[in-house]
């Protein structure tokens, strides 16, 4: 997937893009979800906003632990990693009410993984006519909405279907 530019990104993620190892880990390792984007915590695996997304709303579910190959996932990741992204969905659609979805994992550099040792799971809300106006703007396309505020909207349709109120 090709970065693409929004107002927001500028300092926030240069912060990022500044630190030392994986950045899913150091997320993982801080306290400061907010900060860091993090949506939710599981047993085995948490869901984090992408800072380079594809739509808004682009989240990503990953194992807790820095593993590159998904063969050895263990059943109890495998299955929380499934779990998580079907939570993820519940949510986004509750959030932010796309018209579909574009899942999956990109492994290895050749298949566009950006960060190869780490696996994770993309998910991808999609909006009907959402690609029509790439080809005009070329490979940059500006996320109306700010991250942060789609971080907040998500988070709290994860709370509202954990306790059992979402229509998700
Ligand atoms: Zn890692």
């Amino acid at each position: 997937m090709e970065r693409l530019y929004s107002p927001w990104r500028s300092q926030y993620i240069e912060e990022f893009d500044k630190q030392e190892g994986c950045f899913l880990c150091n997320a993982y390792k801080s306290q400061d979800d907010e900060k860091n984007l993090v949506l939710y915590r599981g047993k085995k695996c948490f869901i984090i906003m992408n800072l380079y997304p594809y739509n808004a709303g682009h989240v990503m579910v990953c194992p807790n632990n820095h593993v590159g190959d998904f063969t050895s996932l263990d059943e109890e990741t495998l299955c929380e990693l499934s779990k998580l992204t079907q939570l993820s969905i519940k949510a986004i659609k509750e959030a932010l009410k796309p018209d579909g979805f574009n899942l999956g994992f990109n492994l290895g550099r050749a298949a566009g993984a950006g960060l190869e040792e780490h696996i994770h799971n993309h998910v991808v809300p999609r909006w009907i006519g959402d690609t029509n106006f790439m080809p005009v703007i070329g490979e940059v396309k500006v996320i109306s909405q700010d991250l942060k505020e789609i971080y907040k909207k998500i988070k709290a349709a994860l709370k509202k279907i954990e306790k059992g109120e979402g229509d998700g």
